[in-house]
């Protein structure tokens, strides 16, 4: 390794999957962008198990500029995981987290600095409109943040991506966070620190398809609301709390006119409409224990969060996080 890490200023860390295709132009204009700053560099890219040829042209990036280093995942982990991947592995005394389709401009990389420098530890930028978006994904991002900023105890703001520099005072504190569901918008939250934001108007993928089907959105949004939120666990109780009194309500109301007006055997429709009603709150609740249950045993289990495969100038001791020793550390993993 010949860059100390107090020579390295910005570890810009690039999560990929199947990014081939943008390779090229993504490093075009982000070491313009770097270079135009004036500060040293280096960019960690994760490759996140591509199927495609990204690992190869990443390898032909970092032999012709030593300052691109590669990280390539046993398999797909996703976004989340490859990210911490990168935090892991990143020297600098700031890291950006920035998408490898281009729609986290690597211009506004220079906003994010001066930020930084004026003595936020976290710059995040927010988008200023969804309004190149489908309705659907629109209505769906406005319904998650709305559910989570209601019902999460730390506010995590709105629009916002993993776009951002992260000082280094927050990337050891998002290193000691051990959990496997790793939901990283509201992570970021929850380490606090003196954060601000900045505004960006985000552009269309440049090239390949997102990653992203609507399957995957409803369980990352699942991810978030259950890391954040132990309200959908805890309602049922008051939920069965009112419906046992209601019930008892209901159940005096029979006795009392059975008792006046005698034995009344019709009685078919409210029957049903209890037995249905009631095992259909209970299935809900049993599938909300669920959600929680499995997250529970994914963190019990205690797998490592990643496995790594090969790296190209990364120093591989450096992916034990701080205060932390790992069984398997000769493996770069965590
Ligand atoms: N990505 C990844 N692993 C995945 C899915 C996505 O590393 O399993 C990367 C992807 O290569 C890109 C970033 O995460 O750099 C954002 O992905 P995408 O553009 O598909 O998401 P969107 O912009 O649609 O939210
Ligand atoms: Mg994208």
């Amino acid at each position: 390794m010949l860059t100390s890490s107090s020579r390295v200023e910005i570890s810009v860390v690039i999560p990929l999957h199947n990014e081939e295709p943008n390779i090229d132009y993504l490093f075009e204009r982000l070491v313009q962008a770097l270079t135009s700053l004036d500060l040293s560099y280096e960019i960690i890219c994760i490759n996140d198990g591509s199927r495609d040829r990204t690992l190869d042209k990443l390898i032909a990036h970092h032999h012709r500029n030593a300052a691109i280093k590669v990280i390539s995942l046993s398999r797909n982990f996703g976004k989340e995981i490859a990210m911490t991947a990168g935090l892991d592995h990143a020297i600098g005394n700031a890291a950006v987290l920035i998408d490898a389709d281009l729609q986290d401009p690597p211009e506004l990389i220079g906003e994010l600095v001066a930020k930084w420098r004026e003595g936020y530890d976290m710059v995040y930028a927010t988008r200023r409109s969804r309004q190149d978006e489908s309705w659907l994904k629109r209505l769906t991002a406005e319904g998650f943040y709305s559910v989570i900023g209601r019902i999460s105890q730390i506010p995590i703001p709105a629009n916002t991506g993993d776009f951002r520099l992260l000082d280094r005072r927050v990337i050891e504190a998002l290193k000691q966070l051990p959990e496997r569901t790793r939901f990283m918008k509201g992570l970021f939250s929850w380490v606090g620190f003196k954060q601000t934001s900045v505004m960006f108007d985000r552009p269309q993928r440049h090239k390949g398809e997102t990653s992203w089907n609507y399957w995957k959105l409803w369980n990352f949004a699942l991810d978030g609301i259950t890391s954040f939120s132990l309200l959908p666990l805890k309602i049922w109780s008051y939920v069965g709390g009112v419906l046992s009194f209601l019930a008892f309500l209901y159940a005096s109301f029979l006795v009392i006119r059975t008792l006046v007006s005698g034995v009344d055997v019709p009685g078919y429709a409210s029957i049903m409409v209890a037995i249905l009603f009631l095992g259909g709150i209970q299935l809900v609740t049993l599938g909300f224990l669920g959600e929680y249950l499995g997250r529970v045993y994914e963190e019990v289990k205690g797998r490592p969060l990643y496995l790594v495969r090969e790296t190209y100038g990364v120093a591989s001791d450096r992916s034990t996080p701080a205060g932390t020793s790992h069984p398997m550390s000769e493996t770069p993993i965590r």
